[in-house]
């Protein structure tokens, strides 16, 4: 059945729109990212915001399935619903440790990566309850202890470390010379904590080769089928589909405009869907159409539907004139990205990446998790 914790319905007939989520697709792409491991490295996964939007219970349980032991969340919320999901998982907090929130962490059993020298100090203060995670900065300059403040802690580290990890600023494009820039510097880091084992690859580290994978990597958005970098093959199975309602359908004769602004307007007669799907669901503003520029395609039937004009709040429309009367009609649902329009090309549509749309996706959506045994269910 319906999980319906987003808010949506659970009755079909009221669904404005569904987001269908293929679970075994999900664990076959951590499979398959933990096969490209090398030299006995594990494979993690990264599932802050939601699993990146895309609902954390069904996710966390198909990658522990999967094999999955090791979770990366942002917040120490976050965290704390990874345990509750996870009795036995590791889970570290990227965004380190929050002053006075010792106790939580060690409570829910979480890790903080430590990214300051005040951090470091905190936990110790703590007691240091459990191993942390040593973040260290080598060329992003978010998060992360400076090769000084590094070094000076080698000399007397007061507590245990179960990591050493950075971050890659450049990951999706492989021949950016700040790859091998942060590769060397992080080696030199790692290097004044031996026996601790290393993280730098996020799911583009991953595809840069063997010598980012280290003791663990840290993969998010090619787990959830987006498309990690430059490479093609960074591209695995798409899992989240996108499915939104026909609310009517129209004539919109040549010349006349269609939505605010009236930002487009007809070349020639057209037949038009207008669809429950806007902003506030997270389909991007962004991704409408002018008169001079073209913006996202939606899909339905073999036919690609171009966006005609902006997107409003609730809605946005689509040039259905290809598409035959009997199937585009009022009730019927038009693929905004999913199998066959990806959800890295809607987004580039909008101007944005794949990421942004998938933790965008708003709560008037039903979900539905396919691809596994009973539990979360199925309609078929
Ligand atoms: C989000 C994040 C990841 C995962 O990144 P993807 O590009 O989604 O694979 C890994 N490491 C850190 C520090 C992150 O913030």
């Amino acid at each position: 059945m319906i999980d319906t914790h987003s808010g949506a319905s659970a009755t079909p007939a009221i669904d404005n729109g569904r987001i269908t989520v293929d679970l075994a697709a999900l664990a076959a792409n951590w499979q398959r990212l933990a096969g490209m491991m090398t030299n006995g490295a594990a494979c993690g996964a990264a599932v802050k915001a939601d699993c990146y939007g895309l609902g954390d219970a069904p996710c966390l349980e198909a990658l522990w399935n999967a094999g999955c032991r090791t979770y990366f969340v942002a917040t120490p919320q976050e965290g704390a619903a990874v345990r509750r999901h996870l009795p036995e998982a590791t889970v570290y907090i990227l965004n380190g440790l929050y002053p006075g929130a010792a106790g939580f962490y060690a409570a829910n059993g979480l890790r903080p990566c430590l990214g300051s020298p005040d951090e470091v100090a905190d936990w110790r203060n703590a007691g240091a309850p459990l191993p942390a995670a040593l973040h260290v900065d080598t060329g992003i300059s978010r998060l992360g202890l400076t090769a000084e403040e590094a070094a000076s802690l080698a000399q007397n580290t007061p507590l245990e470390l179960s990591l050493i990890m950075s971050h890659l600023a450049c990951a999706d494009t492989p021949g950016d010379r700040m790859n091998q820039a942060q590769l060397a510097r992080f080696r030199a880091l790692a290097d004044l904590f031996p026996g601790v084992p290393r993280s730098l690859a996020n799911s583009a580290g991953i595809f840069l080769g063997p010598d980012f994978h280290f003791e663990l990597a840290r993969p998010g958005i090619a787990l959830y089928g987006g498309q990690a970098s430059a490479l093609e093959e960074s591209r695995l199975d798409p899992v989240v589909t996108l499915e939104v309602r026909i609310l009517q359908v129209h004539t919109l004769p040549k010349g006349a405009p269609i939505g605010y602004g009236a930002t487009f307007t007809a070349p020639r007669d057209m037949r038009v869907a207008m669809v429950a799907a806007g902003y506030a669901d997270g389909f991007l503003r962004a991704a409408g159409s002018t008169d001079g520029k073209a913006g996202a395609e939606a899909w339905l039937a073999g036919h690609r539907l171009p966006a005609l004009g902006r997107v409003s709040m609730d809605m946005s429309a689509f040039d259905i004139s290809e598409v035959p009367d009997d199937i585009a009609i009022r009730g019927s649902f038009v693929e905004l990205f999913g199998r066959n329009v990806s959800v890295d090309e809607t987004a580039d549509r909008a101007g944005t990446i794949g990421y942004e749309l998938l933790t965008s996706l708003g709560h008037r959506f039903a979900r539905r998790y396919v691809g596994t045994p009973s539990q979360h269910g199925e309609r078929s």
